[in-house]
């Protein structure tokens, strides 16, 4: 048997539950229950918060996970990932007010910068040489700018209709996302084959997708 997390309730969800299906594995899920499992297949799904995820799999809780490259790196055990998985693709990027001119990355030197991602974002700055105080709050960033608690944000941008409506413009993309498959690095070699087969299944669905 071996233990799939994934996330409870939110982005990564549906197309997580939806993958598995489709490498034909079933189960009974009920949006209350905190874990399942498969009939055909031997799964285990729990389902948890997605910043949870990465340190359960890094301690063995979990055999295995479902969750974005960003919470993966910003938890920083981007090492797990095993598989790429195509979805929930978004970026991370730099945001300023559209009032405040913008030349290079060089001008938020000295700035306060709202983020969920100090990790991700600070490695960032570093290599543009860069040094600003980042301030870590974990929602609403997008709000920071306009009501003064920061010069300049990094958050998930999409659309851009959530910046738009909060008198922001991107200007710096800062870190590419999807989702992806990762793994616990010290697995039994039964449970290394179970993900073998996992991985295996997992690219047949996404090259017939194609
Ligand atoms: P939780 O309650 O589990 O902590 P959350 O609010 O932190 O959930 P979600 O908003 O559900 O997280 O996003 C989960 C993941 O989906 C993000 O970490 C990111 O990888 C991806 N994601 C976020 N926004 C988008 C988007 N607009 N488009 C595609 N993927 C996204
Ligand atoms: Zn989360």
């Amino acid at each position: 048997m071996i233990r799939l997390a994934i996330q409870k309730s939110g982005r990564l969800s549906e197309d997580s539950l939806n993958l598995i299906r489709e490498c034909g594995i079933s189960f009974l899920s009920s949006s209350y229950k905190l874990k399942t499992e498969a009939t055909n297949f031997p799964l285990e799904i729990l389902f948890l918060r997605d910043d949870d995820i990465p340190g359960y799999v890094q301690d063995g809780v979990a055999d295995l996970g479902i969750v974005g490259q960003n919470v993966l790196v910003e938890a920083g055990f981007p090492d797990l990932e095993v598989e790429k998985l195509g979805f929930s693709k978004c970026r991370l990027s730099l945001a300023i007010l559209r009032s405040e001119g913008y030349n290079s990355v060089a001008d938020l030197q000295g700035k306060n910068i709202a983020t969920s991602y100090p990790q991700i974002l600070g490695r960032y700055l570093a290599g543009e040489g860069v040094q600003a105080n980042l301030h870590t709050i974990s929602g609403s960033v997008e709000i920071a700018p306009s009501i003064g608690l920061a010069d300049a944000i990094c958050d998930i941008v999409s659309s851009g209709s959530t910046l738009l409506g909060n008198g922001l413009r991107e200007v710096e993309t800062v870190f590419r996302s999807e989702a992806v498959l990762i793994a616990n690095q010290q697995l039994t070699a039964e449970k290394q084959q179970l993900l073998e087969q996992l991985q295996f299944r997992m690219q047949s669905v996404r090259r017939a997708r194609r």
